[in-house]
């Protein structure tokens, strides 16, 4: 279905106000021109973004920030949802595992922190199920950004025949 990509990152903003108040990180969104909706299972977007949000706030301290930035892709057939923090950041080492099942960086780091290690696995299966694409950027100490892509027209509809297929058991 179509959805208000703008509507879709308040909302977001919104699950987490408390997070956000109690550690006193700001929350910041962009919506560059020419967003305006874009196609998905709303149930399994809303499931990345609170990953990616509550990521964002589990590794950046108090007094940082997280912004999240809707912009059109080049070719004008994506939308791209960016969440960036000024946290811990990633080590470079780490960064092209990070969307494998369970893996996590630095076990010491990560053990308080609760999580499986499962929600960027998850997410990625459920953005390229939307035909989309997703990429982490991380600068050690600075922050990490990860951005996905969601495409404005209908072309969803392969995942929704996949999905009654399924159901039928076929
Ligand atoms: P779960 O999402 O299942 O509760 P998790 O958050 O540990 O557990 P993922 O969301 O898959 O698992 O993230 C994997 C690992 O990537 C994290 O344990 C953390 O080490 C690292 N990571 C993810 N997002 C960030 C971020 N924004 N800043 C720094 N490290 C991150
Ligand atoms: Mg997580």
């Amino acid at each position: 279905k179509p959805i208000h990509v703008s509507e879709l990152l308040e909302e977001v903003l919104d699950r987490f106000s408390f997070q956000f108040r109690s550690k006193q990180i700001e929350a910041v969104i962009e919506v560059k021109e020419g967003v305006e909706q874009a196609w998905m299972d709303r149930d399994q977007i809303d499931q990345v973004l609170d990953n990616l949000v509550s990521n964002a706030l589990k590794y950046t301290a108090e007094g940082g920030s997280v912004k999240l930035i809707a912009d059109v892709t080049e070719d004008q057939r994506f939308v791209s949802i960016t969440v960036q923090d000024t946290g811990i950041g990633i080590p470079k080492k780490d960064l092209e595992r990070i969307f494998e099942r369970f893996y996590r960086v630095d076990k010491g780091r990560s053990r308080n922190m609760g999580g499986t290690g499962l929600g960027l696995s998850i997410a990625r299966e459920m953005v390229l199920a939307h035909g989309g694409s997703i990429v982490m950027e991380s600068e050690w100490n600075e922050g990490t950004s990860v951005t996905f892509t969601l495409p404005m027209k209908d072309s969803l509809q392969h995942l929704d025949e996949a999905q009654e297929g399924s159901e039928a058991g076929l």
